[in-house]
């Protein structure tokens, strides 16, 4: 790793999801000399179908809600440097820090912003990915209410997805748990998923996620006996964890047992001069509006402390 190139920065974010895309938003308007090293603009938003709970918008598509944050962003004075990911953050010279991208770029900035979001472990299985947002979800909380009156699939080995489960019930949809090995939930969630009558299967895998152009079924492979049946589902929802992108952060920040980085009220990290906001914290309630309050936060913290300094 070299030294880090010339270009100071006051505020660097790394991500360009809601999170980061608002706390470049606040930076600039503050004054801040802002850059932004992100992957995909938008982030988690940009797979969403259908987004109704973003306080303003009662249904808009996660590609028009992207849309409409990079025309909000490109408003201000704001380095977007898309499809760059940052590799390493370090501490510089003073109270600085050097961030390096997997591409080999560097720069220094004196607070950083840490809004990488995190991403769902994937099935890795034929149509998954093609079906993002027409019927494959990974988000019970955003998505069960487009399933009433459907079948659907949940897949996974425990909580996470017993409660999905409950969820769409709930909402008038028809599903049932598909899960590798016995369920582990605890006896209420047992309890509920029994009063909801809804059905759980154990010692299944999932081989394929059939449809063209939106899910028509899933094909699943007993795990005793290998043979595969193919279920007429409307809707597949993928309950098997997530990780938060934070390991560049090479433990210069604290994180918890998800691998969350820990965060105060303010959205600060224990490293002083570094924060972090949205889906990588270790908050409550990972949603779009809940990244881009937290990435506003974010920015008026860090523009606070440097005004400090
Ligand atoms: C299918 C689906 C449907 C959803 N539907 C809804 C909904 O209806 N309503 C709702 O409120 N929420 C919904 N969510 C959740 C919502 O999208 C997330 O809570 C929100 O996007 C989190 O924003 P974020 O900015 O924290 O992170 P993300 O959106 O995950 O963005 C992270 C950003 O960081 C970048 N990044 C990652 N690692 C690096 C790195 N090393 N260097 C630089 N950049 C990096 C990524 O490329 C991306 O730009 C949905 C999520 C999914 C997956």
């Amino acid at each position: 790793m070299g030294s880090a190139e010339q270009t100071v920065y006051e505020i660097a974010v790394i991500g360009a999801g809601p999170a980061g895309l608002t706390a470049a938003m606040y930076s600039a308007r503050q004054g801040f000399s802002t850059v932004v090293l992100g992957g995909e603009v938008g982030g988690q938003t940009a797979w969403a179908g259908t987004i109704d709970n973003y306080l303003g918008w009662q249904a808009i598509s996660g590609q028009e809600l992207v849309q409409r944050f990079r025309e909000h962003v490109a408003a201000f004075d704001v380095t977007c440097r898309e499809g760059e990911l940052v590799s390493a953050i370090v501490p510089g010279e003073g109270d600085t820090f050097d961030l390096y991208t997997r591409a080999g770029a560097s720069l220094r900035a004196r607070a950083v912003i840490i809004a990488t979001g995190k991403a769902p472990n994937r099935l890795s299985v034929p149509g998954e990915t093609e079906l993002i947002g027409r019927g494959v979800s990974y988000c019970a909380t955003c998505d069960a209410a487009f399933f009433a009156g459907s079948d659907v699939a949940v897949v996974g080995p425990g909580e996470a997805a017993a409660e999905a489960a409950l969820q769409l019930s709930k909402l008038g949809a028809r599903p049932q748990v598909l899960s590798p090995a016995v369920l582990k939930v605890s006896d209420i969630i047992a309890e509920a998923l029994d009063s909801a009558a809804v059905p759980v299967r154990a010692g299944v895998k999932v081989v394929r996620i059939e449809g063209e152009g939106s899910v028509t079924g899933i094909t699943l492979r007993d795990t005793a006996t290998r043979a595969e049946e193919t279920l007429p589902v409307r809707g597949v929802f993928i309950e098997t964890g997530a990780i938060a992108a934070a390991e560049f952060t090479g433990g210069l920040v604290e994180t918890n047992e998800r691998g969350e980085i820990v965060v105060d009220r303010m959205g600060a990290t224990s490293t002083p001069g570094i924060y972090a906001a949205g889906d990588v914290t270790d908050g409550l309630g990972k949603q779009v509006i809940i990244a881009a309050g937290e990435g506003a936060r974010a920015a008026i913290a860090a523009g606070r402390d440097l005004k400090r300094r």
